[in-house]
């Protein structure tokens, strides 16, 4: 009994150990996938805080930005409606001095602190300085421009230095501005359209890094807006000569001729000066186109044209086709002697004008009527038929001579 009782203690204690033992393993296990877990959510929170570590840096910097942004917004903004109201008025102007006189005003109004503004003009491949504003008493001694004048026609581009002391691109010794004006940040920018260069303009400032590429390229789109405007201007004046010139002679038409004399008589009134008219008529031109054929009458009155031009002198005198085979001229601030002079003159240049035309020498001559105001009137249709009488008395009297109204 003592001995069964002993096994059955014995068995009991193994049991009881294996219990402990087991259940002391299940909570090894239990406490291994606890903080399996724990790791894994730990790891899970750690990469979802560096993400919104991430985002929150991100978010920062755009705010920077935007900040930024908010503090040269106005300013932006003040180009733009500067921008709007300078092309609105720019618009409206057809006339080349009014619209280099307003790019300059206005310019000096975009830029206000700028030292000097130069505006450079393209005639004929050459530049010349138009216009410019200056704060001081200095020569501009770049009259045609310097290497960044030639810079900007060569590229075709707008220009920023923001040092010419240190700038790469240009010898700043070389440059006047920087020489003798002590010029050190400047912008500057072609005027053109597509390929067609008109000028330039330069705006210089002494300090460096005075201007930023929104004033650059406030700059450009102030010369592209100019650079329309005169290329219409350009169209406007090559319609306006059109419709006022002869198209085979090139001298003024009839309608232009009494609209500038009548401008003429004005001013001769008021400085009480002479005006001399001439009218002059081929002679037997029917006969010339009738033998030659139209294409030569046509030279006689091109080759007229040119006498009158030679001999008459290039002054402020006004030349004009009155129709058919008849020109007319006006001598301004002209008295009797020089009047005399000129129709006489225009009688023999035209006598020794010869065309040359299939071997042969054709010869054309002339009639002419002249007269003076205010002595042989103060109207100038009435100037204009009296110069007409003369003429017909010079047919009359065998063509091929002048007559005034003295004689
Ligand atoms: P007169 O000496 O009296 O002036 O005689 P005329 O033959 O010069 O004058 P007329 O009025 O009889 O003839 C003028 C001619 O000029 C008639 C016309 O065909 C010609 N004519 C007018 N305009 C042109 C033009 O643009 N080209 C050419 N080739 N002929 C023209
Ligand atoms: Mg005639
Ligand atoms: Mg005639």
């Amino acid at each position: 009994m003592f001995l069964g009782f002993a096994l059955i203690t014995a068995i009991v204690g193994k049991l009881s150990f294996l219990f402990c033992a087991i259940t002391f393993l299940i909570f090894l296990v239990i406490f291994w996938i606890f903080r399996k877990i724990n790791l894994k959510i730990a790891s899970n929170f750690q990469v979802e805080y560096e993400k919104l570590e991430e985002k929150i840096n991100l978010l920062s910097q755009d705010i920077c930005e935007k900040k930024k942004i908010s503090i040269l917004l106005p300013e932006k903004s003040k180009k733009i409606e500067s921008l709007f109201e300078v092309s609105h008025e720019l618009v409206e102007l057809y006339n080349f001095q009014e619209i280099f006189d307003f790019l300059l005003k206005s310019l000096c109004w975009l830029f206000p602190s700028a030292e000097n503004i130069m505006l450079f003009a393209l005639h004929k491949n050459s530049l010349s300085l138009e216009l410019s504003f200056k704060k001081e008493e200095y020569v501009i001694k770049e009259k045609c421009g310097d290497i960044i004048e030639k810079w900007l026609l060569k590229h075709n581009q707008s220009l920023i230095i923001d040092d010419l002391f240190k700038d790469f691109r240009f010898d700043c010794n070389k440059i006047a501005a920087f020489r003798e004006r002590k010029i050190r940040s400047l912008i500057a920018s072609p005027i053109s359209v597509g390929d067609t260069l008109l000028g330039t303009v330069r705006v210089e400032h002494k300090m460096p890094s005075s201007f930023s590429f929104d004033d650059s390229r406030l700059l450009r789109d102030m010369c592209d807006l100019t650079a329309v405007v005169l290329e219409r201007a350009a169209l406007f004046a090559k319609a306006e000569e059109l419709a006022i010139r002869d198209s085979l002679t090139f001298l003024f038409v009839k309608g232009h001729f009494y609209k500038r004399v009548e401008e003429e008589l004005k001013r001769a009134e008021y400085k009480k000066s002479n005006l001399g008219i001439i009218m002059i008529d081929i002679d037997d031109f029917k006969k010339i186109n009738d033998t030659y054929g139209h294409i030569v009458g046509d030279i006689v009155l091109k080759r007229l044209s040119a006498v009158l031009i030679e001999t008459v002198g290039p002054t402020g005198d006004i030349i004009a086709r009155f129709g058919g085979e008849e020109f007319v001229v006006a001598l301004i601030e002209c008295d009797k002697e020089r009047l005399i002079k000129v129709a006489q003159n225009i009688h023999s240049n035209v006598e020794l004008a010869k065309i040359g035309f299939r071997r042969k020498t054709i010869n054309f001559t002339v009639s002419l009527g002249a007269v003076l105001y205010p002595e042989d009137g103060l109207e100038l249709n009435g100037l204009v038929n009296r110069a007409d009488q003369c003429l017909y008395k010079a047919k009359k009297e065998g063509k091929n001579k002048v007559c005034f109204t003295w004689q």
